[in-house]
């Protein structure tokens, strides 16, 4: 991971958060091809999951809601990690996940905060940071950032920052159904950030108390023997996403929760993990949700929130199925995927990063051989060329040899080189793929469909 972490810094993807402050620990800066990834990630995703489909519509509520909306999701009372203190250090950390660290996953499940305590004592399970084994007993603690609204102070009203963009969707859900004409089955897909206080923040962007969720809630009418059926399709094609742009079946899996494990808005849950440098993490998640979340909000709003049949005139509160996914760790997921050192025949070492080309920075580099007018300008003319139609870099200091090797870093799948050949001979350009690093010469005219052709995979 550490090599990821130190190429993000060093080409611009990723950096530490306020670091010329000293920094605000385990908070990240997305710099520009990180912006452009991560933004290439969630259009990927946008395309997939909503535009390509007519039975998803968009949404993008506030991040500030009534508060009401956290009593009726039962995050004001219930969205809480188990939190153990060290009595010598005064660390603070999460005793679940502790637990599953030192013993296993199955060992911090369905654990209650009795559970939690009494299993770091027995297994005499120690201190990470300072290798003590005596903690304070395991205790709630509300995961959910809270700040006050309003500018006299005496008529401040507490609002929370959301800890996820589901109710959005929720309390949407009657404007939805009556302004976009759908009819059950759809879902309502959102991107935004989302916030916890997380006890134990780290693994890079892994684990952060301020990320970004693409969420859907799919609706459908309650239907026992449909539930698994659309649950299902859903598993797949959250799965096939990540393949599809390029993950190795190999580092990812599906899990099911075991019983116990299950929130306590769902009762049936997979996640989709990865093989994180660190171990198998949840990427994303998908949750039966039933009728859960909307009967809560019509019982707090006192709104009917049902849904009317429009052929049988039939009402009902429908059940639900949420594909959620993490942002942040999607493209933690594709930095640590694309990520290799190659060993090269003259000794040398190439790092590459094989993105998707949809994700790609930077579709296209274009070098000029030498900063020489004559390569200059063609290779500026190449430039205008493509910069409208595909994302392209234009870059003619230094040797090309470096050149190329800082676009393998940023995983810029083409380079096009303009030299003297170019000028005097045919009028094309020298492309090189980045994975094979193999060349080939393209006439300029032809290059356009060239790259519409392999960068469309
Ligand atoms: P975890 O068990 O890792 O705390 P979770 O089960 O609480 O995650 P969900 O509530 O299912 O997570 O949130 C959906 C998705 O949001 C997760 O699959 C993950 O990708 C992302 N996510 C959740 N918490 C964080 C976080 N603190 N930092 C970054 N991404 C997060």
């Amino acid at each position: 991971m550490d090599k990821v972490v130190s190429l993000c810094k060093r080409r611009g993807f990723i950096f530490p958060g306020s670091e010329i402050y000293g920094g605000l620990a385990n908070t990240w800066d997305y710099g520009p091809y990180g912006t452009a990834l991560k933004n290439n990630v969630k259009k990927a995703w946008w395309q997939t999951f909503v535009d390509s489909r007519d039975d998803v519509v968009g949404l993008d509520s506030a991040i500030f809601m009534n508060s009401k909306v956290w009593e009726a999701s039962g995050h004001l009372g219930a969205f809480s990690d188990p939190l153990i203190d060290c009595k010598k250090c005064k660390e603070r950390f999460r005793g679940d996940k502790l637990i599953e660290e030192n013993l296993n996953l199955d060992a911090a499940i369905g654990l209650d905060l009795a559970g939690v305590t009494k299993v770091i004592k027995d297994n005499k399970i120690a201190c990470p940071a300072c290798k003590a084994t005596d903690f304070t007993e395991a205790r709630n603690f509300n995961l959910m950032f809270k700040t006050h609204q309003g500018v006299v102070e005496e008529a401040q009203t507490a609002v929370y920052l959301r800890p996820e963009t589901a109710q959005g969707i929720f309390v949407n859900f009657k404007n939805v159904v009556n302004t976009s004409r759908k009819k059950l089955p759809f879902g309502i897909a959102q991107i935004g950030k989302a916030f916890r206080n997380e006890i134990t923040p780290g693994n890079f962007t892994f684990r952060t108390r301020e990320f970004e969720q693409m969420e859907i809630e799919y609706f459908f009418k309650p239907d026992d023997n449909e539930t698994k059926t659309i649950f299902d399709k859903w598993s797949k094609d959250m799965y096939e996403w990540f393949l599809n742009l390029g993950v190795n079946k190999q580092n990812l899996r599906m899990r099911d929760h075991d019983q116990d494990e299950l929130s306590h808005y769902s009762s049936m849950t997979q996640d989709v993990e990865y093989n994180f440098p660190f171990g198998w993490g949840e990427l994303a998640g998908l949750a039966f949700r039933g009728k859960f979340d909307l009967t809560q909000h019509e019982k707090f709003s006192k709104q009917d929130l049902k849904y009317q049949d429009p052929i049988t005139n039939e009402k009902f509160i429908p059940h639900v199925i949420e594909p959620s996914f993490g942002a942040d760790r999607t493209v933690l997921t594709f930095l640590v995927e694309a990520y290799e050192e190659q060993q090269l025949e003259d000794g040398e070492t190439r790092v590459v990063m094989h993105f998707h080309p949809k994700l790609a920075p930077i579709k296209a580099a274009i070098l000029p051989l030498m900063k020489k007018p004559e390569l200059t300008e063609k290779a500026r003319e190449v430039y205008d060329i493509l910069k409208n139609k595909f994302v392209c870099e234009y870059d003619e200091s230094g040797h090309i040899g470096k050149r190329y090797r800082r676009q393998d870093e940023i995983g810029t799948p083409f380079c096009l080189t303009i030299d003297y050949d170019t000028l005097e001979k045919d009028n094309c350009v020298t492309v090189r793929d980045r994975d094979s690093m193999k060349q080939e010469r393209i006439k300029i005219d032809e290059i356009s469909d060239y790259l519409l052709l392999k960068l469309d995979k």
